[in-house]
């Protein structure tokens, strides 16, 4: 085949404790194994190479195991055995390639920040880590719609954004923040809803029980009322846009399943009872693992500087709620519950790495019994029909979003390969491209 190759030759967590950094768990956390992992797979991170871009006018071709990717114009126009002569061709066959990866739980602009360059930044990070679209789910001032329409529009580097905006919440000491539109009563919730729409979100988030109760187990415990949810529900669906409810466990979360939110994101304090409703109710569970690992963290070694008595008291507490909360997911995943994949980004903070660290909710998702396989799928044609864009992206086909990435050749064996994309397309734009 006589091709041209051109590579190229560069190719709110609500966490009381503060902003300490990510550290390591002490010996004695039951976690410890789950803290190598992450440690792990944050130190086999690669440093970003510089971008280049491509003109894409004419097609390409990205030479797999099995064929041969036809991309024009941003979409996949061909998959064939072979690239035409003389096409402009990318060797891709010594790796593993998949559509483009999606979070369905990102927060662009980082918990407590309204800085656009920041966010801009980790925009072009998660691109560059293989994340070809993002579902923002929380955003102060509702900025996140400017950066989706920022990257719409090309301005702006960065997945295809998916946003939600503010986050519709009943707790009053919430009241204020910029990331949050206060609302008390039916009616208000109804407006806040239709403000939202009318903004052009394309998702409603609401909170309905929050993790500040964990310290205090109130089962009978929720943000919003059961009238209020469920005209946030039938609000948001009037507006044919979906609704996900932040739900860590209690009556909120019950409430929220009930009422027919789309999702629920964390569930970490759930029940047994509450799998059973988002069985019965064929309700998506988005874990967000990293992010209670991190908060987790922060409040063990937040914990060991009390008096040695208290320490004691917390660090038992913690241990035993990092215990049940992975076992209760276990069971979750056991029984049937169906989990997407979210790394809830931007509530954990990205440290300055020029990588976004999505990644770490991969290896922590394996830890509590889903494979590679599993998670790959979770993390493309699966987060793909919880959007409703399962014709567009997440599979490799002719008319589907040109979202692709190569990563070394044993990513269904071991998850941690996905933290080294050597080749990532964004809508047919080559963002990077390590191939050698
Ligand atoms: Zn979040």
């Amino acid at each position: 085949m006589a091709s041209t190759t051109a590579h190229t030759q560069q190719a709110k967590s609500g966490n009381r404790f503060g902003a300490l950094l990510l550290t390591c768990l002490p010996a004695l956390s039951p976690c410890g194994a789950q803290s190598e992992a992450l440690e792990k797979s944050l130190g086999e991170i690669n440093t970003l190479q510089e971008r280049v871009e491509l003109p894409h006018q004419n097609p390409v071709y990205l030479l797999t195991q099995d064929e041969v990717i036809g991309v024009q114009d941003g979409t996949i126009i061909s998959i064939t055995e072979q690239a035409p002569q003389g096409a402009t061709t990318f060797d891709l066959t010594a790796y593993t390639v998949l559509p483009g990866l999606i979070d369905l739980h990102t927060h662009f602009l980082q918990t407590g920040s309204t800085d656009i360059d920041e966010a801009a930044e980790q925009a072009s990070s998660y691109l560059e880590s293989g994340f070809t679209t993002c579902l923002d789910l929380g955003s102060p001032n509702n900025l996140s719609l400017q950066l989706r329409d920022a990257i719409e529009r090309g301005d702006m580097k960065g997945p295809e954004l998916l946003v939600s905006g503010k986050i519709i919440c009943g707790d009053p000491s919430r009241d204020g923040e910029d990331l949050i539109r206060y609302v008390t009563g039916v009616e208000e919730v109804r407006q806040a809803v239709r403000e939202q729409a009318e903004l052009g979100v394309d998702w409603i988030k609401i909170a309905t029980s929050d993790p500040g109760q964990c310290m205090v187990h109130d089962e009978s415990y929720t943000m919003l009322s059961k009238e209020e949810i469920e005209a946030a529900v039938d609000e948001a669906h009037k507006h044919g846009l979906k609704i996900t409810a932040h739900a860590h466990g209690s009556l909120g979360f019950e409430l929220a399943v009930k009422a027919g939110v789309d999702r629920i994101e964390h569930g970490t304090f759930m029940t047994r009872a509450h799998i059973d409703l988002l069985l019965e109710y064929d309700t998506t569970l988005v874990p967000t693992r990293f992010a209670w690992f991190y908060n987790y963290s922060l409040a063990v070694h937040a914990a060991k500087k009390e008096p040695p008595a208290q320490a004691r008291k917390l660090l038992e507490f913690y241990n035993d709620e990092a215990i049940e909360s992975e076992r209760i997911l276990q069971e979750a995943i056991q029984s049937g519950v169906k989990i997407g994949f979210g790394s809830d980004l931007g509530a954990v903070p990205h440290l300055g790495e020029k990588i976004a660290r999505n990644i770490n909710e991969f290896t922590l998702l394996e830890q509590v019994g889903l494979t590679p396989k599993q998670l790959i799928t979770m993390a493309t044609s699966g987060a793909a029909e919880e959007l409703g864009l399962e014709d567009h992206i997440g599979k490799l086909e002719v008319g589907f979003e040109a979202d692709i990435i190569a990563v070394p050749n044993n990513a269904d064996k071991d998850i941690t390969s996905l933290t080294m994309p050597v080749f990532v397309m964004s809508d047919g734009e080559i963002i990077k491209d390590d191939v050698r």
